[in-house]
Order: C-alpha cells, then structure tokens, then sequence
C-alpha cells in the first residue's frame, strides 16, 4: 500500500493526537492568558474518530501514536481508546505524554491496556515554583511535585518503560535545578529530557534570553560530572539527543528546536482535539478532518486530503527567518504539545 510522505519524501510514521483541549494546571508558558473557552463535547474527537484515522494510516506506514492534549488524563475511558489503538495492526508503538497530577492511581490501569510508556513534564522539583509555574491562580494549592513523583514510582511499578522526564528549562526560572533534574537519573532508569523553550507561548510569556541552549546545559553537567557518554538518538529516531551520566542507571536527553532544529528528520504529524490535522507544530495551516469524518468520506478519500495536506508541510519551521521570531496563533495546549 501507498506510504504516507510529504512534499520533500520525507516518511510519516508518526502521528500526535490530543484528545482534549482541558487541563488541570494553567502553565504560564503553555495555556492561554485570557479566559479559555474549551471545546464542547460535540466538537471534540471522538475515540471513534481517532481509531478510524489510525486504521487509515497505519497501513500507509504510520506506526506510533503518541496521545497528548491539554492534559489527555482528564479525558475519561482513555485506556478504552488505548486497547482500541493497540489492536490496530503495523502500530507499534503507542505513547502518551501527561503531566502526570493522575498517573499514580491511572498507571496499573493504562498499563493494562497496553500502554506500554509515558512521558511526564515536570519543571520545578521545588513545590513554591511548581505552584507558580503551573498554578498562576493558585487554585490547585494540594498538586506539587511529590504527586508527579509518585506518578512516575506508579508508571515504573507497573512496567512502563521508557519513562520520560520532559522538562522545559526557562532561564531564570528553572535552570538553577538542572543538575537536580539530572541527578534522577541515578538510581532510576528513567531519561530525563531538556526541552528548548518554544516561541509557542502565551503573549509576552517567551523571550529568547529565556531559553538554555542544550550545549550550555552539557557543559555544565560535564563540569560537575565528566565527560557524558554519548548514545545517539533512541529508539525510533526521536527528537533527543541522547547522553549517560558515567555510572548512572538513567539517561539524559536534549531536545533542540531552537539551537539545532531536527526538521529534516521530521516524520510526524499532529491532530487537534478539534480535529485539525496540523503538519508542522509551527506552521498555522490546519486542515479539517472532523468534518469529512463526521459526513460519510470514504477511508480513501480522507487519505487523499491527509496526503495532499502533506505536499505542504514545510521543510522547516521557520520560526528564526529574517533574524525575528516569529510565534503561533495557538499555544500548546490548544495544538497538542
Ligand atoms: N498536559 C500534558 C503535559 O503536560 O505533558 C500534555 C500536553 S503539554 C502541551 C505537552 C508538552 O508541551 C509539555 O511537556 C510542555 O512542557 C510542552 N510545552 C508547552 N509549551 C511549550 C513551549 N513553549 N516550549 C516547549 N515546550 C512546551
């Protein structure tokens, strides 16, 4: 069967779905300032509606599926739709990316039916940061970063492996924790993940002096622990570049959009919880699925659109031309981070 590929050959075999636009924290940098107005149920993907587009594409060379959202564990029955996606034949790999507030009582669970990895974000081990960060109304006062921890002890008690650490380092805000951050990779197996800060932020939230470059934050991890071991990219050719800490069970990871984009490897494309197929993070041009979804197209004819949508995914993202940044109109939590 025909293999799903874009303008310049490059190979899709990656879709993000989010499955809904709501979240239980407001992080500054990722949820909009003014008053956010979430989609209602009818406007929302279905599960339905997700397996379908999996179905369609798996065959075409799509083989992992990472479910994100807003915060996808709000969704209720989410393992219902993981049992469902792991029965589709050529998906490999199904993965979820949480701010894991429910992951310790969900993990045995979502294990069960067959998620088999997570990734975690969490950006300040100190509880005082963690409630600014992602709590500017201070509404969700009991939620700190003991019940993060105590997600991932779940997920790793349950079997999930690899266990990610996603944390988006913002000059002056987090990057005193690094080595913190770093030093949980010694007696656990988990990979711990800097992330670039991204021009994908509420107004006025995002500079550029904010962000820590991933070769900053290595030669300060050498400079307190010697020479990193180098790993590669992982499994599946993700994003990170990955290092070892000599002697440490864990591993590190960096993810470098801004300081070294990867756009050339890009296989992924992601879909809104409103059904927005988007073919590049940055890039405003959505096209609609819910709508030929939901109005009887044909499996051939909402590949058609998926492909053709394809043919304009741009080579890079662009978002440092003309020495100007340029930003999205939506911000993460709205596009699926
Ligand atoms: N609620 C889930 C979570 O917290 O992981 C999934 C959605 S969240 C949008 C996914 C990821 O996007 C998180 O790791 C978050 O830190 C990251 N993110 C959001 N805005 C970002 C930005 N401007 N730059 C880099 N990463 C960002």
């Amino acid at each position: 069967m025909k293999k799903l590929t874009d303008g310049n050959g490059r190979q899709i075999r990656y879709m993000r779905v989010s499955v809904t636009d709501r979240c239980n924290l407001r992080c500054r940098y990722c949820t909009p300032t003014a008053r956010f107005v979430s989609l209602s149920h009818t406007e929302i993907i279905t599960y339905e509606e997700i397996e379908r587009l999996a179905r369609i594409l798996a065959p075409r060379g799509v083989s992992s599926i990472r479910i994100t959202g807003g915060e996808p564990l709000v969704r209720r029955h989410l393992d219902r739709l993981i049992r469902s996606l792991c029965r589709i034949p050529g998906l490999r790999d199904i993965s979820l990316t949480t701010n894991g507030v429910l992951l310790a009582p969900l993990a045995r669970p979502l294990r069960r039916a067959g998620l088999s990895r997570v990734n975690v974000s969490l950006d300040s081990l100190r509880a005082d940061r963690f409630s600014w960060i992602t709590d500017p109304s201070g509404r969700n006062g009991s939620v700190g970063p003991d019940a993060i921890l105590r997600g991932l002890e779940e997920a790793r008690l349950a079997g999930m492996d690899p266990i990610k650490i996603n944390v988006v380092l913002m000059r002056g805000f987090n990057d005193d924790e690094l080595e913190v951050f770093a030093a949980l990779t010694r007696d656990r197996e988990y990979e711990v993940r800097f992330i670039e800060f991204m021009p994908l932020s509420p107004q006025g939230f995002w500079g550029k002096e904010k962000v820590v470059a991933a070769a900053e934050v290595i030669s300060r991890l050498q400079a307190l622990n010697g020479t990193l071991e180098p790993l590669g990219r992982g499994k599946g050719s993700g994003p990170a570049v990955r290092y070892r800490i000599p002697g440490h069970s864990g591993t590190l990871g960096f993810i470098t959009p801004i300081s070294e984009h990867f756009c050339v490897h890009c296989n992924r494309i992601r879909v809104t919880a409103d059904g927005k197929l988007r073919t590049c993070l940055f890039s405003d041009r959505e096209t609609d699925l819910i709508q030929p979804l939901r109005s009887g197209a044909s499996d051939t004819e909402i590949f058609r659109l998926i492909e053709a949508a394809l043919k304009e995914k741009p080579d890079g993202h662009g978002i440092e031309e003309g020495g100007t940044i340029r930003t999205c109109a939506r911000t993460m939590s709205h596009i699926g981070g």
